[in-house]
C-alpha cells in the first residue's frame, strides 16, 4: 500500500499491537477451556482474505486453497487494478470451474463462484453475498434449454445499487462461460416485474429510484438472466399472478431492489465499465444498456419540460411512519421549517447534517447532537450535528417581540418566552448527499457564501485602495470582508448593495416570498403612517403604531413576523424596528427614494412580492427551500444487554427461576438442560466442559444417539426408515442432562480463588448455538463482578449512534496534546506543531472517539469499557493463568487501546483505536471507518468491543 511515512507508521503500530493481542489470546484459547482451541475471529488483512473468510462459512471447501486464491487475486489486481470488476469476473469464473477446489455439484460450484464475486465487489464485509443473493435456479426456457434464475432478497441492499447490479453482471458472465442460455421472458413476466415494482414503491416503501414502466420493460426484456426472489412482504402483487416461472404471488423485495435501485438506477455506471471492456469478457450482449440509457434520457427530459418547479413537490414519506413521542418539526416544504443550506462541517456529511445550536435550544434540546431526524430530502434520515456559522431561528416572544437567535446565549435568554417559532433556522446538508441519492440539486435560500461569490465577481480582483477610489467604499468594511468576516452592519449592507449594484446581503434580506402583495401594501401603509427616525442622516429607528385596525388588509405586524424582520413591541403602543434592520427594510422597500410612489406598487402587474421589489433594488430569495422533518430516534450510547441481562451464555433452565440466575438454581441444587457431554481422559469423570473441572485433565466429547438412546464415541452410523426413505440416526454432540450446579460452581470459584462472589449472577434460559456448548461459568462470575453483560456472541458490546468526524481538538476529546503526540499526532491541520489543546487536528482513519457523558442516564463507554478491561484482566489471570493485558488505573488509560467496530448486517469487525472521549452520545469516527462498516451516518447505530474481549470470548 502507498501512504506517507507517518500514516505507514500508524498502520504498522496498529498491526503490531493486534498481533500481540492475537498471541495472548491464542495462548489463552490453547488452554482448552473454551469450546474452540483457537481464536474464532480470523484476521483478514485485505479484501481477498475477508472474502474467503465470508464465503467459507457456506463453502468451507475454499479454505483449503485460500492462499492460492489470495495470490491469484493479487495477480488479477496487478493486471486490472484494485477492486476492478474484472477481478471479480475472473476469480468467479475460476472458482466456478473448480480450479481451486471441488464442490459437491456443478450448481453449487456456480453459486459459490457468484457469491465469491459478490463478496469481492462488496469488499468482503457485508452479508449480501450470502443472504442477499440467496440461490441460483436453473430453469427451462420455452425451447427446453436451461437459463439462470437468480434469487435475491432484502440483504442485497447492503451491497448498494452498484453492487447489486454488478452481482447480476457476474452471474451472467458465469452463465455465458458455463454455456447456459439466455432468459426468454414473456410479456406477462415482464409486466409482472413492472407491476411488482410499482406495488412495492407505493405500498411497502419508497425505492430510491423508481423507474418508469418503459424502463423496466426494456430492462427485463433484454436482461440475459431472470431476476427472481423469495416472497418478502405481506401483500400479493396487484396483477400478473400465477405465472409458471415465478413461484410466488407475494411481492419480492429482492427483485424490486435489484431492478429498481440496482440495474435501472445504476445503468450509467455499469455501462461506463462494460462499454470499455465488456466485449473482452464475452459481455457484448450487454450493449442493450446503451439503448436503455438513451430511453432513460428521453424519459427524464420529458419530465423536465413540465417546468423546473414541478420536480420539487412535497414528499410525505418521512411523516407516514410517524411514531408516538417523536414530534414533527415541520411538514413537507412548510414555511419556517429547516432551511436548506449546502455545506459541511468537520462533524457532518456522509448523510449527517448540522443545525444551529440556537435551533437546538428552541427545540428545548429535544433534538441534540446525535439525534436522528427523519427528513423530507435528500435522503430519508440524518443524524444531526452542530454548526454555528449557519442561520439560527427567528422567534416571536410572548411580548410580541420578534428576535433572531444568533447564538446560544441569546437563545438561552429567550427560550422560556417563546410564543411562536417563525423560522427554525438552517439545516446544513452536504452536496454529496444529494448526489449520492440521485436527488436533483435544489436551489437554496440566499446565504453568505453565495453573496460572497457575487461580491468577488463584482470587484474583479481589485484591491482595497482601488475599490475605495472607484466606489467610495469604507476601508474598514473592505478589510473586514477581505478577511472573510461577513457579519456586517445593515447600513454597510445597504451601502454595498447601492454602490456595487450587488444583491442585498443575506443577513438583511427578509423572507419576501412568504408574503403576498396585499401584505406588502398593508406593510407600506403602516410604515408610511409611522415615522422613520434619523440621526446625522442615518436611519436609526422605524416607529410604528401598535394598534392598526383594518379589517380588509392583512395585519402588518403579522407581515413583519412572516418576513422575519426583528422588531420590538414597546408598552403595547409602538412597534419599533431598530438600526440595522431599519436601514435594510427602508432600503428594501425603496422608501429612501423620494420618487417612490405606493400607487406604482398597487397598480403593478406583478403579484410576486420579490419581483415587485426587485424593480427597484437587487434582492434574492432568502427562503429557498424548507425541508420537512421529524424526530427519528434519540441519540443513543449504552451497553447492549440481551433480554434478561445475562452475565454468561450458560443455561440455567427452569431452575434459574424468574431472574434466570445461578443462585436460584443452586438452591434447587441442579439444572436440567441440554449440555455437551465429555469424559475426562484422566479421572474418567463426566463433565460438561472441554477441560475436566475436577482434575483439569483433557476430555473426550461423547456423542449421544437419540434413536439408539446410547452414548457413543463416534457418530452413530445406523440408518432408520422413514416413509420409505433411509435416514441417518439423530445423533448429537449433547444430551439432556441434570447437572449438579453447586459442584460445578464451587469448583470454579475455587479455581478462580474467589472467597466471595456477586449475589446475582445471571445465565440464559437455554443455549442457542448449534452444539449447545455453554460458556464457562467462570466468565459469568467474573463479568458479574465487574457488572458487565454478555451478548449472543460472547462479547460485551457498547452501542452508539454513528457520527462522522474528520477533525477534532484535543480539548474536545479529553486527551492532552502530549498524549496525542505519543499516538502519532504530531501536526495540526495547518501543519503546525501540536502544542496546545485548542488546535484542530485531522483524524486518522482508524481512530475513534467514544461517548462519556455524565449527564446521560446511561453509562458512558469509558465506564463500561474500563470495567470490561478489568473483567478481561481477571479472566486472563484467574481463569487462564496468564498475565493481565490492560492493567488500567483510570478510564482515560483506555486511550490508545484497540477495539472492533461492528455494524448490524456486517460479517466483519473493523479494527479501530480509541483516542479519546467526548460528551456527544455518538460513535465518532472518520467517514472512511463508517464506510468500511458499510454504513453512512443517517442515525443508525454500531457497536464497539474491546479487541481482547473479542479475541478471547467471541464464539459463533
Ligand atoms: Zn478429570
Ligand atoms: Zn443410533
Amino acid at each position: 500500500m502507498e501512504a506517507n511515512k507517518h500514516i505507514q507508521k500508524y498502520f504498522e503500530e496498529i498491526e503490531e499491537e493486534t498481533n500481540r493481542c492475537y498471541e495472548i489470546a491464542e495462548g489463552a484459547r490453547k488452554k482448552g477451556y473454551d469450546p474452540e482451541e483457537k481464536v474464532e475471529i480470523v484476521l483478514a488483512k485485505n479484501l481477498a482474505e475477508r472474502a474467503i473468510g465470508l464465503i467459507s462459512t457456506v463453502a468451507p471447501e475454499i479454505n483449503e486453497s485460500g492462499e492460492e486464491i489470495v495470490k491469484r487475486i493479487a495477480e488479477l489486481e496487478e493486471e486490472y487494478g484494485n477492486q476492478d470488476w474484472r477481478v471479480a469476473l475472473k476469480i468467479s469464473e475460476e472458482i466456478t470451474k473448480e480450479q481451486y477446489c471441488k464442490f459437491s455439484d456443478k450448481k453449487k460450484a456456480i453459486e459459490v463462484g457468484i457469491r465469491f464475486g459478490i463478496a469481492y465487489i462488496t469488499v468482503g464485509v457485508v452479508a449480501s453475498p450470502l443472504e442477499g443473493f440467496t440461490k441460483l435456479e436453473l430453469k427451462k426456457r420455452r425451447d427446453g434449454k436451461e437459463y439462470f434464475s437468480l434469487y435475491f432478497s432484502g440483504p442485497i441492499r447492503s451491497a448498494g445499487g452498484t453492487g447489486a447490479s454488478v452481482s447480476v453482471v457476474i452471474a451472467d458472465y458465469i452463465r455465458k462461460v458455463m454455456g447456459y442460455d439466455e432468459y426468454d421472458p414473456d410479456e406477462n413476466e415482464i409486466k409482472r416485474v413492472s407491476t411488482e415494482l410499482r406495488d412495492y414503491h407505493e405500498r411497502v416503501t419508497n425505492l430510491q429510484y423508481f423507474p418508469s414502466e418503459e424502463e423496466i420493460h426494456f430492462m427485463v426484456e433484454k436482461l440475459p438472466v431472470q431476476i427472481d426472489g423469495d416472497p418478502s412482504e405481506k401483500y400479493e402483487v396487484s396483477n400478473y399472478k400465477d405465472l409458471d416461472r415465478i413461484e410466488t404471488n407475494i411481492i419480492r423485495n429482492g427483485v424490486c431492489l435489484v431492478i429498481g435501485e440496482g440495474l435501472c438506477q445504476k445503468a450509467p455506471k455499469v455501462w461506463k465499465q462494460l462499454d470499455k471492456w465488456g466485449k473482452d469478457f464475452e459481455l457484448k450482449h450487454w450493449d442493450f444498456l446503451e439503448g436503455f440509457l438513451s430511453l432513460q434520457k428521453k424519459i427524464k427530459a420529458k419530465g423536465d419540460v413540465k417546468g423546473e418547479k414541478q420536480n420539487i413537490t412535497p414528499d410525505y414519506t418521512f411523516i407516514k411512519d410517524l411514531v408516538a413521542g417523536r414530534p414533527v418539526l415541520s411538514h413537507p416544504l412548510a414555511k419556517g421549517g429547516l432551511r436548506l443550506r449546502y455545506g459541511r462541517t468537520r462533524m457532518s456529511g456522509f448523510s449527517s447534517t448540522a443545525l444551529h445550536p440556537a435551533t437546538m435550544f428552541v427545540l428545548e434540546n429535544y433534538i441534540a447532537a446525535g439525534t436522528q431526524l427523519k427528513v423530507e430530502r435528500p435522503g430519508k434520515a440524518t443524524v444531526v450535528g452542530v454548526c454555528d456559522s449557519i442561520e439560527g431561528p427567528i422567534v416571536k416572544l410572548n411580548s410580541g417581540n420578534v428576535v433572531y437567535l444568533g447564538n446560544e446565549e441569546i437563545a438561552e435568554k429567550y427560550v422560556k418566552d417563546i410564543e411562536e417559532v417563525l423560522f427554525l433556522g438552517d439545516v446544513l446538508v452536504n452536496y454529496g448527499d444529494f448526489f449520492n441519492r440521485a436527488h436533483k440539486l435544489v436551489k437554496p435560500g440566499y446565504c453568505e457564501e453565495w453573496w460572497l461569490l457575487e461580491f468577488e465577481k463584482k470587484i474583479q480582483k481589485k484591491g482595497i485602495v482601488e475599490l475605495k477610489e472607484e466606489y467610495g467604499i469604507n476601508t474598514e468594511l473592505l478589510k473586514k470582508l477581505f478577511k472573510g468576516d461577513l457579519d456586517i452592519s445593515g447600513e454597510d449592507a445597504v451601502d454595498l448593495s447601492k454602490k456595487l449594484k450587488l444583491n442585498l446581503h443575506p443577513k438583511y434580506t427578509y423572507h419576501w416570498t412568504e408574503i403576498g402583495k396585499d401584505g406588502l401594501i398593508s406593510l407600506y401603509k403602516w410604515i408610511m403612517n409611522g415615522s422613520i427616525n434619523k440621526e446625522e442622516n442615518k436611519i436609526k429607528k422605524i416607529i410604528l403604531p401598535f394598534n392598526v385596525v383594518s379589517v380588509d388588509e392583512p395585519d402588518p405586524k403579522r407581515v413583519l413576523e412572516l418576513l422575519g424582520v426583528p422588531h420590538l413591541v414597546i408598552s403595547n403602543e409602538h412597534v419599533v424596528i431598530e438600526d440595522d434592520d431599519a436601514s435594510a427594510l427602508v432600503y428594501s422597500l425603496c422608501l429612501d427614494n423620494e420618487k417612490f410612489d405606493l400607487d406604482d406598487v398597487v397598480k403593478a402587474k406583478q403579484e410576486n412580492v420579490l419581483e415587485l421589489l426587485c424593480k427597484n433594488i437587487k434582492l434574492k430569495d432568502k427562503s429557498g427551500i424548507f425541508i420537512g422533518s421529524r424526530m427519528g430516534r434519540p441519540e443513543k450510547a449504552k451497553m447492549r444487554k440481551l433480554t434478561g441481562s445475562p452475565h454468561v451464555l450458560f443455561p440455567v433452565g427452569d431452575e434459574g427461576g424468574r431472574l434466570r440466575c445461578f443462585q436460584s438454581a443452586m438452591e434447587k441444587g441442579k439444572i436440567r438442560g441440554e449440555f455437551p457431554y465429555y469424559i475426562c481422559q484422566n479421572c474418567k469423570g463426566e463433565t460438561i466442559f472441554p477441560i475436566c473441572s475436577r482434575c483439569d485433565g483433557k476430555t473426550k466429547r461423547i456423542y449421544h444417539c437419540l434413536d439408539c438412546n446410547l452414548d457413543m464415541d463416534n457418530k452413530c452410523s445406523k440408518l432408520k426408515r422413514i416413509n420409505g426413505n433411509e435416514e441417518e440416526h439423530n445423533c448429537r454432540l449433547y444430551k439432556t442432562q441434570e447437572i449438579d450446579i453447586n459442584n460445578y460452581f464451587q469448583t470454579i470459584a475455587r479455581k478462580l480463588k474467589l472467597t466471595h462472589y456477586p449475589e446475582l449472577i445471571k445465565g440464559v434460559r437455554g443455549t442457542s448455538n448449534e452444539d449447545h456448548s455453554p460458556e464457562n461459568l467462570a466468565k459469568g462470575i467474573l463479568r458479574a463482578m465487574e457488572d458487565v453483560y454478555v451478548n449472543k456472541d460472547g462479547t460485551v458490546r457498547y452501542d452508539m449512534t454513528e457520527m462522522a468526524i474528520t477533525h477534532f481538538k484535543p480539548k474536545e476529546i479529553g486527551t492532552s496534546a502530549e498524549k496525542l503526540k505519543k499516538l502519532g499526532y504530531e501536526k495540526d491541520v495547518n501543519g503546525g506543531e501540536l502544542l496546545d489543546d485548542n488546535q484542530i487536528i485531522e483524524l486518522m482513519p482508524q481512530d475513534i472517539i467514544l461517548p462519556a457523558c455524565d449527564e446521560s442516564p446511561d453509562e458512558g463507554a469509558d465506564e463500561v469499557l474500563f470495567r470490561v478491561s478489568k473483567f478481561i484482566d481477571s479472566l486472563l489471570e484467574r481463569f487462564y493463568g496468564l498475565d493481565n493485558y490492560y492493567s488500567l488505573e483510570k478510564k482515560e488509560d483506555l486511550v490508545g487501546h484497540l477495539i472492533l467496530g461492528m455494524s448490524p448486517h456486517t460479517s466483519a469487525g473493523i479494527l479501530g483505536r480509541i483516542i479519546g472521549f467526548s460528551k456527544l452520545q455518538g460513535f465518532l469516527a472518520h467517514p472512511l471507518f463508517h464506510s468500511i462498516m458499510r454504513r453512512d451516518c443517517d442515525g443508525d447505530e454500531a457497536c464497539v468491543v474491546l479487541l481482547m474481549d473479542a479475541l478471547l470470548n467471541f464464539s459463533r
